[in-house]
């Protein structure tokens, strides 16, 4: 399963975010809490849409669909050069599809900040140097091999080399690799090379409680999103400490909590939402039967791609894909008005799966 790993500086709130994530998650049902690593959180996606649907198709139950936060611990400076824990960090952060990069944005005159100062920019920076000095060590290592074949005028190390000569200049004045402009061509190369700048990232600025009404407002979330956009990176501003307290609120409270902080959704719900979208994750329904439910597919996937989501068998004897969008069933208001409309589509192996998708698989078992 694709994975969002948070990482950030010591006292930042990475611990008090990730309470918070795992406390969420321990309302999910179906939860297997044992066989699962303490370093994983798995969360519901929430999604206002199962609502929708399962009022106008009733069904048993509602099924969210569900996945993965990475609570990597440990970064100090020089990790890129061993120190601390250094070598098992950023080998962890090579293992996750996505990086959630919490910054302190909150004054506190009693939680200690590393380097003696609240400057989000300067830790945000302090970080992605680590990584992009690991990066730069990858790719000097690779540099001098390909180089070698390339002079052999081997084509594919011929287009790596080229690559390599695009990423270095730019690591070495501590650019991240994600903020350079790639064709689809290289941007294959690129992930071959398996960066750690390369990763998407979104950054989560850490505000103070009496801010979460309102983040945009926040001391230091324009500086942090100006910089975000640099890297075409986005920006969430979360207290996490707040979030720890909602996630501990039984469901009925939670709702009015929220509403007299004047905001209709939690923060960690649009962190969740931002993560997913981050790791290029959709969502496509089924429903008609017992359960109304959301599963998760890759941005791209074919039919029989996603069906195989549900069942290998499903993608093996894949034959055709029944499917409504939610929004016209949500404006037509029932299956039978969908068709009518004729807006109720038969696709076939090469259609690829749209966010919002209702789908009945036909298949040969
Ligand atoms: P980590 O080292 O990044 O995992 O940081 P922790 O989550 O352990 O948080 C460090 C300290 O900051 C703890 O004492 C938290 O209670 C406190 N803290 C975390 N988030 C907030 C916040 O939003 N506001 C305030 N005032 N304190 C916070």
């Amino acid at each position: 399963a694709l994975t969002a790993g948070i990482v950030g500086l010591p006292n930042v709130g990475k611990s008090t975010l990730f309470n918070a994530i795992t406390k969420a998650g321990a309302e999910m049902a179906n939860y297997p809490f044992a066989t699962i690593d303490p370093n994983v959180g798995m969360v519901e996606v929430p999604d206002h849409r199962l609502q929708r649907i399962d009022e106008l198709i009733p069904a048993k139950k509602i099924v969210h669909t569900t996945f993965e936060f990475t609570d990597i611990a440990g970064i100090v400076k020089g990790a890129s050069k061993g120190e601390g824990l250094g070598n098992k960090f950023l080998e962890n952060i090579r293992q996750v599809d996505a990086i959630v990069h919490v910054v302190r944005a909150f004054e506190d005159p009693n939680v200690t900040h590393v380097s003696g100062k609240v400057d989000p920019i300067e830790d945000i920076e302090t970080i992605n140097l680590e990584l992009g000095i690991a990066d730069l060590d990858s790719v000097n290592k690779r540099y001098a091999k390909v180089e070698k074949v390339a002079r052999t005028k081997d084509k594919a190390a011929v287009a790596e080399l080229a690559v390599l000569q695009k990423i270095k200049p730019a690591l070495e004045v501590g650019q991240p690799v994600r903020s350079l402009e790639f064709d689809e061509a290289e941007e294959k190369i690129v992930r071959g090379l398996f960066l750690l700048t390369s990763k998407p990232v979104l950054y989560v600025a850490n505000i103070a409680e009496e801010d979460m009404s309102d983040p945009a407002a926040a001391k230091y979330y324009q500086q942090i999103r100006d910089f975000a956009a640099q890297e075409n990176a986005e920006v969430i501003g979360i207290s996490a400490k707040t979030e720890e307290e909602i996630a501990e609120l039984p469901d009925s409270d939670r709702q009015d909590f929220l509403e007299a902080e004047g905001v209709t959704e939690s923060g960690l719900d649009r962190l969740i939402r931002a993560s997913y979208h981050l790791l290029g994750l959709a969502t496509f329904f089924t429903a008609g039967g017992p359960e109304t439910r959301a599963w998760t597919f890759k941005q791209g996937m074919t039919a029989p791609q996603a069906a195989g989501v549900i069942h290998s068998d499903f993608e093996r004897g894949f034959i055709k894909a029944e499917t409504v969008s939610f929004a016209d069933l949500d404006q037509y208001g029932s299956m039978q008005a969908v068709k009518e409309a004729g807006k109720y589509r038969l696709e076939g192996k090469d259609y690829q799966v749209q966010d919002g998708d209702i789908i009945e698989f036909r298949f040969n078992v």
